[in-house]
């Protein structure tokens, strides 16, 4: 059965479509079965993954309202070696459709059960906002990676994150926990990264990964060659500390 991982976040632009699409090549590196679920009406992860978002035959979208499986709708990323369910801006649709449909919270969940044992990780990238889009991500998963960047406004808006994971824990998936927060665009230069890190390190403790993925150009030029930084450029920092994260995870599902 696939371990299922939101890439959650409601701030815009902290790293977590360039986590999704990274840790799913690094996985696939270490030979592990990856679906990646674009759950972004913006489509980052699909056109990351080296897939045209423009005229999908089926997408995330289709799926959520039932016109659709995920069997049907899901695309291979040659470069990444990873399955996509890709998505594009129909999907802001999908958000007020739903509101009168059954389960609206659990579409994802009950469509995903059908290709669970197609996959060793399920990874889910969220849009930058506490939506119906990311409740369903939230009810779908056993876990949550929260990628931050360690400057003096991460922490907050970090406890609206973690409210919601606890009510949802509470009233709709009690699988759900917070596997960890993931140091992203690091730069240990910077006397300040380095102090936020350590008190993420004090507030969280090993609820924070050991792997900490630097800021690396590399990861930023990949998307425009439709490749995930992990297949772009494999010896660069970037890439190395993905499939470190990767490796991670791997270990961390033994435990779960
Ligand atoms: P959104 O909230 O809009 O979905 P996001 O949280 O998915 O954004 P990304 O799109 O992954 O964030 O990253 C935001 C920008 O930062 C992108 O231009 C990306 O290329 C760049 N970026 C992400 N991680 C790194 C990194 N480690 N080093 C350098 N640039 C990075
Ligand atoms: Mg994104």
């Amino acid at each position: 059965m696939a371990k299922i991982f939101c890439v959650a976040n409601q701030k815009g632009g902290v790293g977590k479509t360039t986590t999704t699409v990274n840790l799913a090549a690094g996985l696939a590196k270490l030979n592990q079965r990856v679906l990646l679920v674009d759950l972004d009406p913006q489509g980052n992860a699909t056109m990351g993954a080296g897939i045209n978002k423009a005229g999908l035959a089926a997408s995330t979208y289709e799926v959520m309202l039932g016109e659709s499986d995920v069997a049907t709708a899901r695309l291979r990323s040659e470069a990444g070696r990873f399955d996509v369910l890709p998505s594009n801006r129909e999907l802001a649709g999908a958000e007020v459709e739903m509101v009168v449909l059954d389960n609206r919270e659990r579409r994802l969940k009950l469509a995903l059960a059908a290709v669970d044992q197609d996959y060793d990780f399920i990874l889910i990238d969220c849009p930058p906002a506490l939506s119906m889009l990311t409740l369903n991500g939230l009810c779908a998963a056993h876990g949550v990676i929260i990628p931050m960047q360690c400057e003096y406004y991460a922490l907050e808006g970090l406890s609206d994150l973690v409210n919601t994971i606890k009510k949802v824990h509470a009233n709709l998936n009690q699988d759900l926990k917070i596997i960890g927060l993931l140091r992203v665009m690091f730069d240990p230069r910077m006397t300040l990264s380095q102090q936020v890190s350590a008190q993420l390190e004090q507030h969280f403790g090993d609820k924070v990964f050991k792997t900490i993925i630097p800021r690396n150009v590399r990861l930023a030029e990949a998307p425009s060659y439709g490749m995930p930084g992990v297949t772009f450029d494999p010896s660069s920092k970037g890439a190395q500390a993905y499939i470190a994260f990767g490796a991670e995870m791997v270990e961390r599902i033994k435990k779960m």
